[in-house]
């Protein structure tokens, strides 16, 4: 797996490109910002009982990805919470881990190819082994809704999230642009993964 190359700013990350693509990664990075944006403000919402209740659990996670937004985790998906977002936000509040579940069987040698396994937790239901990393917000929107940019209410996990990532864009053939708090994550289509730190 290829190690990630850190940026110091945006600028330095498109300088030496051809001004097509450089003006295409900005544009993707600054959806992925917005997105981030609009996951941090569900989390919020969610956590803090100000719009419904029962309160999400905090240690929940919220990944948005065109007008549809995922949640950690499997069978915590309250109704009350996704009727709230979709008025309140006019996003569709998803959580099915089965789809990453499937999606993973179905390039599982790819991704392996990729130097991608799923990573099996020690709390994992016995006869599901891998369940809890599938069931991260952003791998289930990369295969809810794929598209080109993400953004996530909690930083990337190195462990699962990372290696998930760097062989999906190329899987694909698309570079993949996630937003986090920490900052910006690209995972190009040819192997390569930068990431920015946000300047505060
Ligand atoms: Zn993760």
């Amino acid at each position: 797996m290829s190690n990630v190359e850190v940026v110091a700013n945006i600028q330095d990350l498109v300088s030496n490109l051809e001004p097509v693509i450089a003006t295409q990664i900005m544009a993707n990075i600054d959806r992925a910002n917005y997105l981030k944006k609009n996951a941090e403000e569900i989390y919020s919402l969610l956590t803090s009982g100000r719009l419904v209740k029962p309160k999400m659990n905090n240690r929940k996670t919220i990944a948005v990805s065109g007008n549809i937004a995922t949640i950690s985790g499997w069978d915590s998906l309250n109704l009350k919470w996704k009727q709230a977002i979709k008025q309140n936000k006019g996003i569709s509040l998803e959580q099915d881990e089965s789809k990453v579940k499937e999606y993973y069987k179905k390039f599982i040698t790819v991704f392996n190819q990729y130097g991608y396994y799923v990573k099996v937790w020690e709390l994992d239901p016995k006869q599901d082994p891998g369940k809890h990393y599938r069931s991260h917000a952003e791998k289930q929107i990369s295969v809810i809704q794929p598209d080109s940019s993400i953004g996530v209410s909690r930083g990337v996990c190195e462990e699962d999230c990372y290696p998930y990532f760097y062989a999906l864009a190329q899987i694909r053939q698309q570079d993949i642009v996630i937003a986090d708090p920490n900052g910006i994550w690209l995972f190009y289509s040819h192997g390569q993964v930068k990431f920015v730190y946000h300047v505060s």
